[in-house]
């Protein structure tokens, strides 16, 4: 048979059936796996085989299951689920970084990519340097010959900028750096970040993947050589494995992830185009919406345009707060990749820790609203944002 498409493989890929021939996959709620003999018992730690388990630290049935399947749509050769997108991005970094050596990292990171990178890894000896992600150049001078690893949103939060990952991949090869893109806003249907030339994705499952708003997840996705290598023993030596009920839960929202990401980001787009020009409004951001300065870039990388956009809107944060207070369907959350629309108020949320100034210089004013677009019909949304914009 052909290579099979995302939504075949989203449904069957990685499936492991136990002797009663179960149709949905099973959960395997164990600490522990028990040995016939102490041979095998002594072999295992030797070598585990592909499908053979020590203690659910390092691995489980059922989180193996989801590992598989979310490699497998994503093209990569092995993957590690972890407890949260942040253990996630830690294990990548603690894994490729020592003390002395240099991380490049874009400016534009979520909260607690920033947390990590300004101000936990210069406490162990490794130094950063902040660049405009989208400013090849900014890369190019960033990069020396220390620099380990390079590191960026693409497409970032909560201003939605894109960057060139073959440029940047190009940029950091040249160096010897390894480059890791948090992939979670631009989904693992609409951008394959491995194919533009990244070493390591890592996406939180918490959002599309789970998107149901139920469980905490996260995985990385690689090499063999660095997944089954490095991560893999920081990871199961630090205790970050992802619990085997919520990789249930992320198997059971892989088999519908493509319709709803495509669901999503059609109304998404359906909202940017609508909404674009209101009188109300400074700016609408989008990654396919024409004025988007990498809209291009954008329709280059990604197959949609994402199903989070930001409005910027006139009034500043008295007009904000009106907007977020009379909207009726969609609800205020920091959250997103939910089947429910969301609206969050970067400023005082999600990048409140930040001064004026650093805000400033990543694009969040004070008007900035972000909306993650839920399964909602599109019709009533923008019904909801306007009745909503009209009060503001
Ligand atoms: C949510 C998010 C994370 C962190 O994931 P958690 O599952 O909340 O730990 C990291 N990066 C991006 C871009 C996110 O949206």
């Amino acid at each position: 048979m052909e290579e099979l498409h995302a939504r075949t493989k989203l449904v069957h890929t990685g499936t492991r059936r136990s002797r009663y021939g179960e149709a949905s996959e099973a959960l395997y709620l164990t600490q522990g796996f028990v040995y016939d003999s102490a041979e095998q018992a002594q072999a295992r730690f030797v070598e585990p085989g592909e499908d053979e388990f020590i203690y659910a630290r390092y691995g489980n049935p059922t989180v193996r299951m989801f590992e598989d399947r979310i490699t497998a749509l994503e093209g990569a050769q092995a993957g590690f689920a972890t407890a949260s997108g942040m253990a996630a991005v830690n294990g990548v970094l603690m894994a490729l970084l020592s003390a002395g050596d240099h991380l490049v990292a874009a400016r534009a990171l979520f909260g607690s990519c920033l947390y990590i990178c300004e101000e936990i890894l210069p406490r162990f000896g490794v130094e950063v340097t902040f660049v405009d992600g989208t400013d090849i150049d900014a890369w190019t001078a960033a990069v020396r010959s220390d620099t380990k690893v390079c590191f960026f949103e693409s497409v970032s939060n909560p201003v939605l900028e894109v960057i060139d990952i073959r440029a940047v991949s190009g940029v950091a090869h040249g160096a010897g750096a390894v480059v890791v893109v948090d992939n979670v806003f631009a989904t693992p249907v609409f951008q394959k970040s491995l194919n533009l030339g990244a070493d390591v994705v890592i996406y939180s499952t918490t959002k599309h993947i789970d998107g149901q708003g139920r469980c905490l997840g996260g995985v990385v996705l690689g090499s063999r050589e660095f997944v089954r290598g490095p991560l893999e023993t920081w990871l199961k030596h630090t205790g970050a494995a992802m619990s085997p009920f919520n990789a249930w839960v992320m198997l059971k929202g892989m088999e519908t992830l493509v319709l709803r990401c495509e669901a999503q980001a059609n109304t998404a787009e359906f909202l940017a185009n609508r909404l674009g020009g209101h009188e109300k409004l400074a700016r609408v951001i989008f990654p396919f919406a024409g004025d988007h300065p990498q809209c291009a870039l954008a329709r280059a990388q990604m197959s949609l345009g994402g199903t989070v956009l930001s409005l910027d809107l006139r009034g500043g944060k008295p007009a904000a707060f009106k907007f977020l207070n009379a909207l009726k369907i969609i609800m205020i959350s920091n959250n997103l990749g939910d089947a429910k629309s969301l609206a969050t108020h970067p400023a005082t949320t999600t990048h409140q820790r930040l001064s004026a100034d650093q805000r400033t210089l990543l694009g969040i004013t004070d008007g900035l609203v972000r909306i993650s677009v839920g399964l909602e019909h599109q019709h009533d949304l923008l019904e909801d944002i306007s009745q909503a914009l009209a009060a503001a």
